[in-house]
């Protein structure tokens, strides 16, 4: 997939960190290794919309309350923990 600013070819698949604004709790979360692609010509992070889907839909079934104001990525994706009670 080629950079959607400069459209060089030269995308690696890289892990970046991002600063998510979460409206629910008015608080913005860092959230660290998320699965991105890095233009090495003018270093362009370029984050997929599944991937941001996938953030988006996580906060909407977690306690958004109880996530720490900076998780990982996978951490984000995997803590049954901060489930919503509600659900259940
Ligand atoms: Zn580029």
């Amino acid at each position: 997939m080629g950079c959607i600013k400069c459209h060089s070819h030269e995308t690696v698949a890289s892990l970046s960190s991002i600063c998510w604004d979460v409206y629910e709790i008015q608080t913005t979360i860092k959230i660290d290794s998320v699965p991105s692609l890095t233009c090495n010509n003018c270093q362009f992070v370029h984050i997929n919309h599944s991937v941001k889907n996938e953030i988006e839909d996580r906060f909407m079934l977690v306690d958004s309350s109880k996530v720490p104001n900076s998780i990982t990525y996978n951490q984000l994706m995997n803590q049954d923990s901060l489930l919503k009670n509600n659900l259940f």
